[in-house]
């Protein structure tokens, strides 16, 4: 080990991207590193053709460009209902990635407990690590990902200084409901409590289940930091573009850490983006069907291929159960799948804390000619492991 930080020794890189690696490797199709394989809204690609020609080279205002900001409270008041002012309880970040990890520098010190719900999508845990926190984990048990409202009371009991939810749930498809979001913030209140909320999914919503925004609940408002972003609404994962809102006073510190950690986002991308934040409510609409759509195709597949899932309620990921293949480990079952079937899933473990092998988590956002060709691919897993390899 090298002599660096000793916080680091304590989780490693992605397994998520470190997939991704493999399955380029491979020439596999990679079903593992959620993002699309089709452009963002027309709209948008004007908009940044337009943006290169405008005096958007040079830094943004640290916390957003102002017009990107406004974009964003007229689409957080039309969504999610509530005021949110520019000017005071909005952050513009680099993709929710870096408004979890500002929101945990901001909220927690060194030794401070964080709740995390277990599966959790990889960062959380890093993203509390990093900030000195110590995650507490509170089980999602499968196959409805449902959590004890027990073990979440005693969680709280250790007295901890935030809890993280994401909702609609990456990796479980998970979508809570109002009154799981309900009884969860009157044990936040409870106990004084922050709730930092990643919704980056919020449009990704399968029916009959529908997105709560948690910062609209009664007593939110105190309390509740939800960090989201625009890389799965518009499929510009590579935009880097997120933002963070919440109660003032806590957005007033959360600037000092952002602007510590990166000035800012990327002035062009920020105008670019305003062209999607002000499309009409048909697009989304159009997003949603399109999502349920792909969800048809894929999970059609994994039953033909004998794979058992849990049927995600929103996002657009699959947690499906690869016990029956006999593999000694998810990590051994990801690289067989990437070597011998030619699709790439993420070993399930990554996710968990507790040691559960017996998931690969598969994602969905693809044109319906990957998705076939991918499928096709998994109708023939029970036929290759037969064939012993
Ligand atoms: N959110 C995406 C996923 O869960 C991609 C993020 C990442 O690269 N870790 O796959």
């Amino acid at each position: 080990m090298p002599n660096t930080a000793s916080r680091l020794d304590v989780f490693s890189e992605s397994v998520i991207r470190g997939t991704t690696r493999m399955s380029d490797q491979y020439g596999a199709i990679n079903l593992s590193q959620g993002f699309p394989d089709f452009d963002p809204p027309e709209a948008m690609l004007a908009a940044l053709e337009a943006a290169t020609r405008g005096p958007f080279h040079q830094y943004a205002v640290t916390w957003g460009a102002p017009r990107f900001r406004l974009a964003l409270a007229a689409k957080i008041r039309k969504f999610a209902g509530i005021d949110v002012d520019p000017d005071q309880d909005l952050v513009v970040t680099c993709g929710s990635t870096e408004a979890m990890a500002a929101a945990m520098m901001t909220t927690c010190n060194p030794g401070d407990k964080v709740i995390v719900f277990s599966p959790f999508y990889e960062n959380y845990a890093a993203d509390a690590i990093l900030s000195g926190a110590l995650p507490i984990y509170v089980h999602l048990r499968p196959p409805t990902f449902m959590f004890d409202p027990d073990e979440l009371r005693s969680a709280f009991e250790q007295k901890p200084k935030a809890i993280v939810i994401c909702n609609p749930g990456n990796p479980t498809g998970k979508v809570f409901t109002r009154a799981e979001l309900t009884f969860i913030l009157g044990l936040a209140e409870e106990h004084d409590c922050y709730v930092i909320t990643d919704e980056p999914y919020e449009h990704i919503v399968y029916a009959p289940h529908v997105h709560t925004y948690m910062c609209a609940l009664p007593g939110a408002a105190a309390r509740v930091i939800t960090c989201n972003s625009l890389s799965k609404t518009y499929s510009i994962t590579g935009w880097r573009l997120g933002y963070m809102h919440g109660p003032p006073a806590v957005i007033a510190q959360a600037r000092k850490v952002h602007d510590f950690l990166t000035i800012g986002a990327a002035a062009p991308l920020q105008e670019a983006a305003v062209a999607g934040l002000e499309l009409p409510d048909s697009y989304y609409d159009g997003m949603t069907k399109a999502y349920t759509a792909r969800r048809t195709i894929f999970l059609d597949y994994l039953r033909l291929a004998g794979l058992p899932y849990s049927e995600p309620q929103g996002a657009y990921y699959v947690m499906v159960d690869i016990g029956s293949l006999g593999f000694a480990t998810d990590t051994e079952a990801s690289e067989w799948f990437i070597r011998h079937v030619g699709v790439a899933g993420v070993a399930g473990s990554s996710f968990f804390r507790e040691p559960t092998h017996n998931f690969m988590r598969f994602h969905f956002a693809k044109r319906d000619e990957t998705l076939h060709a991918a499928g096709a691919k998994l109708m023939k897993i029970q036929e290759i492991r037969r064939g012993g390899q």
